[in-house]
């Protein structure tokens, strides 16, 4: 078997690959990024166009390359295939596409990462593949029971495919709030979630969940959502669907039938679409020959380093699960790296 020799392997070249990537280059790292995209964009590749980039939070920039200042109409997911895919090419970046990594395993004195283009051996693997290729659909009684159509936010297109139905929209985050936005122009609404939204008056600040997100993967717990923590941005265009009634959440439903979903106390609503706005979980199901998961079902991360196996570093995982956040990790992850291999340099001498 043809295995090929290297100092690092980035898997992913979203934003959180992208930033490592730029880091190692700087410091003369040898490395190759693989991606498993058709092009470049990340997860934003994937996003509906009708998310504009005038709707997002806020995507942080590139290092050393700002976004440039665009049309906020323009679809999101355009506007950052068009930004990533420049910085790649401007700067050359060794980014290897479609390559799905299937697995990593420990090869002693090196990580092997085993992919669709064949076996790398590396002496430092930096994770970097983000969540959108693991949507969360939870489980609850009679799913496979209703007739009409269900699909998660990652399935997710444009709003007029449900012009004149009833839609049930589940989750209480950002995408379930953008999504009943869009629908309720088109359709009638049914929202429900588990717990009681909490919309933010003030500025969004994310401090406070980014500590608690931290706190987690410190522990080795599975990560959790940065919203839950921070609450929902009360925007203007939240506001005003307020005002239209589309936000009167209702709690979870107790189980779907054939027609739609039913509540404890006997109340029922027809539905022809539910569509799940339940999250992502890290994709990281390539991860398992290593055997990283603790007793609380996560994986214990020091900043970006995995605890039971320093040579893996996991950026855009957890408190980085943002465009900030991936960003500031990369970084970070490559200064350790860069030790790590300085350590490994000595050793061998
Ligand atoms: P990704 O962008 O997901 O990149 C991961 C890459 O890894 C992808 O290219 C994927 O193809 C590749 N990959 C995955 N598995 C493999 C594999 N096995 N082998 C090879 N390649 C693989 N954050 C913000 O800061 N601001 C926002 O406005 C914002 N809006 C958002 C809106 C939505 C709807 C969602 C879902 C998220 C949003 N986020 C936002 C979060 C943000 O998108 C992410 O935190 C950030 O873009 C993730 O970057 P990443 O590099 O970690 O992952």
């Amino acid at each position: 078997m043809d295995v090929k020799r290297i100092d690092v392997v980035v898997i992913g070249a979203g934003q959180a690959g992208l930033t490592a990537s730029h880091h190692l280059q700087r410091t003369g790292i040898e490395h190759v990024v693989l991606d498993r995209g058709d092009g470049p964009g990340g997860a934003w590749r994937h996003r509906w166009p009708s998310l504009r980039l005038g709707g997002v939070h806020g995507i942080h920039d590139l290092p050393g390359s700002p976004l440039p200042e665009t049309d906020g109409a323009r679809p999101a997911a355009d506007v950052i295939v068009d930004y990533f895919g420049r910085y790649e090419h401007d700067r050359q970046l060794p980014v290897l596409r479609p390559v799905k990594v299937d697995a990593v395993r420990d090869g002693g004195e090196r990580l092997l990462v085993d992919s669709s283009a064949g076996t790398w051996a590396a002496r430092a693997v930096l994770n970097a593949t983000g969540t959108w290729d693991n949507p969360f659909w939870p489980h609850y009684p009679g799913r496979h029971l209703f007739t009409g159509r269900q699909l998660h936010t990652a399935d997710y297109r444009d709003p007029q495919e449900f012009r004149g139905q009833h839609v049930v929209v589940v989750g209480g985050g950002i995408s379930a709030v953008e999504h009943l936005l869009e629908i309720s122009e088109v359709a009638t609404t049914t929202w429900v979630t588990r717990r009681p939204p909490r919309f933010t008056t003030g500025q969004f600040d994310g401090r406070a969940a980014v500590a608690e997100v931290e706190r987690r993967v410190r522990v080795g717990l599975p990560p959790g959502s940065v919203v839950s923590a921070t609450g929902l941005p009360g925007t203007p265009a939240v506001r005003a669907a307020q005002q239209r009634g589309v936000l009167d959440r209702q709690p979870m439903f107790a189980r779907i039938t054939s027609t739609g979903v039913v509540w404890a106390d006997g109340r029922a609503q027809r539905a022809d679409v539910i569509l799940w706005a339940t999250g992502f979980r890290p994709a990281i199901a390539h991860l398992a020959p290593l055997h990283l998961r603790e007793a609380g079902g996560g994986i214990r991360v020091e900043g970006t380093r995995v605890v039971a196996e320093p040579r893996l570093h996991l950026v855009g995982y957890g408190p980085s699960a943002s465009t900030i956040g991936a960003s500031r990790a990369g970084r970070a992850a490559v200064h350790e790296i860069r030790i790590l291999l300085r350590g490994d340099q000595e050793r061998l001498k």
